[in-house]
């Protein structure tokens, strides 16, 4: 018998060991264990046994010891993990990887045991005077165990090489090991706070939810912003937990969503683990500890949080199941939220994916299941929707982006007391430096891309590749001075403190958010009514409850209205829909104006009119007659390479491969340069492969991908294959 094994390398396949010396017959899969790698010893996982190997038996070597005594995952999370690394067409060995803590990866105990040193019997009778009176470590150590300190991780200070004394110890019969577990808390639904008395709609949801526990079911909970999403959830985990099973919510990011945590721990007693990347190892490691023993009754993490082990799951839930940050876009490209569909699926549970503002696969998916379709139309309590409206940035004078009648708006909102939000998708001071005497503008030296403007930080900043640059006043062609052309939130909150300088503003965005906390504490400024004003970015539509925010002002909508990408609008929307949905979400009404250049464009009319839903229709359609998804599956093949033309040659010789393979109905289109063709100085390019379903591109893949991999021209190149890639550059 041979054992195939996953080890993290970027080789697409597995690899054959024989069992290790100490092999007792008893080995499944999801096993780690230690493997000699070339000169190196790494940690691998069992994935399953084989009777043969393709290697000669002289060239098969053998697996050096097992490191746990039982798999890692239950079945169904091990069959997902390597179905995804089919799916996704990633590497094995690196997908098991990415499922896994990075202490688990260099191979620390799965099970959090604590090591004990107890006295015996002989050691307590006759203590130190058991030991010579030159054995000076051994009396230090025991003299530690006597006065009750008997954790080895405690120990482990006491002396140097305190292992060696222990053993001495224990050899003379003075102290004995014992391994301690933590103990297991069943998840327990004794409430903190009390549920609210839930609407008609809520309840409905509700009912449908926990209908279905013990059963897989995908649920779309469509809910306007403020309709009470997540009132729904914290009552479906309430009866998830009182069945005996945990549940795992996945969010978009943890830091900007600090409010969200809050919700669960001040409701539930059952203890939450969180799983985010501002965690450290050992926290990670914990955390999956917590969750896989069932310490852990509830499970809330970011994209990663999908492949935490659970004990007894009961209930997924996607919260904001439209952000693109549920789709890893390095490496293992895998999206969580799909994921999340297909792990509830192996384990019999119900999926619940929240949104005001669904992606327009999941509605897809709603509209061929309509009874899988919860709506909550109206906001829960006494909020009202917000009034939207747009001005016309052509016929209106504006102050630095600003226009004179949202500036009017901003004063009287202010006078009556209510916050205003300004939201403009672009931090930094301006995103052009620009000389008005030469034409000349800053340029990212290793991307396509202009140099972002940082008053603050007196620098220019690329914002695709990080490079930073010290601020250039004078011009570098012509020595005139030069002028930064265009807004971004540093500018605009420069403009409003001039324009109202008795109301105090925060910025919120990702430079001025950096450390631990600040956006939380921020946060709890501005609904303690410290501040008047928030001017931000992306991260201010991320579901954040702004009771006194009557006004919100969205700067620039038009980025997004012509983009090439097809998912533009949809994002844009998106967006505005989220950002607007901040406003009024108490007892006083809200307004969002929208400036634009484009009043007349579709998708500006139909959201006023219609709102998402109307949006969404017409977007449907247009996709379907483009035939793009959710009617159309992508890959994308991209590549790149110091040179332009080595990632196109690639690209080339791919294509050809391709079309060599003639599988009729996968059509290929490209190669072509990436819209910001040089990155971090390297050229890269992209072949798309589309299919009407996800089977032909399948079998596309699995011919395809060993014949690339075979290319003389694939060493020339770094590429990557991207199933539904969200981005498409
Ligand atoms: P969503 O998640 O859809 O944005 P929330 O769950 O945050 O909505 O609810 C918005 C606000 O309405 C919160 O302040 C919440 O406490 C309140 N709320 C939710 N459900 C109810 C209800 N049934 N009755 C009264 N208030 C509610
Ligand atoms: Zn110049
Ligand atoms: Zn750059």
């Amino acid at each position: 018998m041979l054992l195939g094994i996953a080890i993290d390398t970027p080789l697409r396949r597995l690899f054959d060991y024989r069992p290790p010396a100490d092999y007792d017959g008893k080995l499944e899969p999801g096993q780690r264990l230690w493997v000699p790698f070339g000169r190196r010893r790494l940690v691998g996982v069992l994935i399953e046994k084989r009777a043969q190997s393709d290697l000669p038996a002289s060239k098969l070597r053998a697996a050096e010891s097992v490191i746990d005594p039982v798999p890692l995952f239950d079945r169904e999370l091990f069959d997902l993990i390597r179905w995804s690394a089919g799916y996704y067409h990633h590497p094995p060995g690196e997908v098991f990887a990415a499922a896994l803590p990075t202490l688990l990866r260099s191979g620390q105990p799965a099970e959090a045991v604590e090591i004990e040193w107890r006295l015996t019997d002989v050691g307590r009778n006759e203590g130190a005077a058991a030991l010579g009176s030159r054995a000076q470590r051994l009396r230090t150590m025991l003299a530690a165990i006597m006065s009750g300190t008997t954790r080895e991780s405690a120990l482990a200070s006491v002396i140097a090489r305190p292992s060696e004394a222990l053993r001495e110890l224990a050899k003379r019969g003075l102290i004995e090991r014992h391994e301690i577990r933590p103990e297991i808390v069943a998840p327990t639904d004794s409430a903190l706070e009390s549920a609210l008395e839930l609407t008609p709609e809520q309840r409905v949801a509700l009912d449908s939810i926990t209908g279905s526990f013990g059963t897989f079911k995908t649920w779309l909970l469509h809910g306007v912003t403020g309709s009470g999403k997540t009132e729904v959830y914290l009552q479906a985990i309430a009866q998830c937990l009182a069945r005996g099973t945990q549940a795992l919510v996945l969010v978009p990011e943890i830091a900007l969503t600090p409010q969200l945590v809050q919700r669960f721990s001040a409701r539930f007693h059952a203890p939450i683990a969180t799983v985010h990347s501002g965690m450290n190892d050992t926290e990670r490691l914990d955390a999956w500890r917590n969750a896989r023993s069932g310490a852990a009754g509830i499970v809330i993490g970011t994209r990663s949080a999908i492949f935490t082990p659970l004990a007894k799951p009961g209930l997924i839930v996607v919260d904001e199941e439209h952000d693109p940050s549920f789709k890893q876009q390095e490496g293992f490209r895998y999206s969580a939220r799909d994921l999340a569909i297909a792990r509830a699926q192996r384990h019999s549970v119900p999926v619940v994916l929240g949104s005001a503002t669904p992606s327009l696969e999941t509605l897809a998916r709603a509209r061929r299941e309509p009874q899988t379709l919860l709506s909550l139309p109206r906001r829960a309590g006494n909020a009202e929707p917000p009034r939207m409206s747009l001005i016309d940035l052509r016929h209106n004078a504006q102050t630095q982006g600003i226009s004179t009648p949202a500036l009017q708006a901003m004063r009287e909102h202010l006078e009556r007391g209510g916050q205003v939000l300004l939201f403009i998708n672009r931090r930094g001071y301006a995103p052009v430096l620009f000389c008005p005497n030469c034409g000349w503008s800053a340029q990212c030296p290793r991307c396509d891309a202009r140099l972002t403007v940082h008053r603050r930080t007196h620098e220019l900043a690329c914002h695709h590749c990080g490079t930073q640059q010290p601020y250039a006043a004078k011009c570098p062609t012509c020595s005139q001075p030069t002028k930064p052309v265009g807004q971004g939130t540093e500018r605009i909150e420069e403009t409003i403190q001039q324009i109202f300088p008795q109301a105090p503003l925060v910025r919120i965005d990702r430079d001025s958010m950096r450390r631990r906390g600040e956006l939380e504490t921020t946060l709890d400024r501005v609904n303690r009514a410290e501040v008047k004003i928030l001017v931000g970015t992306q991260i201010l539509t991320k579901g954040h409850h702004f009771p006194l925010v009557t006004l919100v002002v969205v700067l620039n909508a038009d980025q997004g209205l012509f983009s090439s990408d097809f998912r533009a609008s949809e994002r844009l929307a998106q967006i505005i829909v989220q950002v607007s949905g901040r406003a009024g979400r108490a007892e006083r009404p809200g307004q969002v104006l929208i400036q634009t250049e484009y009043p007349k464009h579709p998708l500006l009319a139909r959201l006023l009119d219609g709102g998402y839903d109307a949006f969404a229709e017409a977007a449907l359609r247009e996709r379907e007659h483009a035939h793009w998804p959710p009617y159309a599956r992508l890959a994308l093949l991209r590549a790149e390479a110091p040179q332009p033309a080595t990632a196109m040659r690639f690209l080339d010789a791919a294509h050809q491969a391709a079309e060599a393979l003639s599988i009729r109905t996968v059509r290929l289109l490209g190669p072509a340069p990436a819209p910001m063709e040089r990155r971090l100085g390297q050229y890269r390019g992209q072949l798309l492969a589309h299919a009407p379903a996800h089977g032909p591109l399948q079998r596309l893949m699995d011919a395809w991908l060993p014949k690339l991999e075979a290319l003389p021209e694939a060493k020339r190149v770094r590429w990557s294959i991207d199933v539904d890639p969200l981005e498409l550059f």
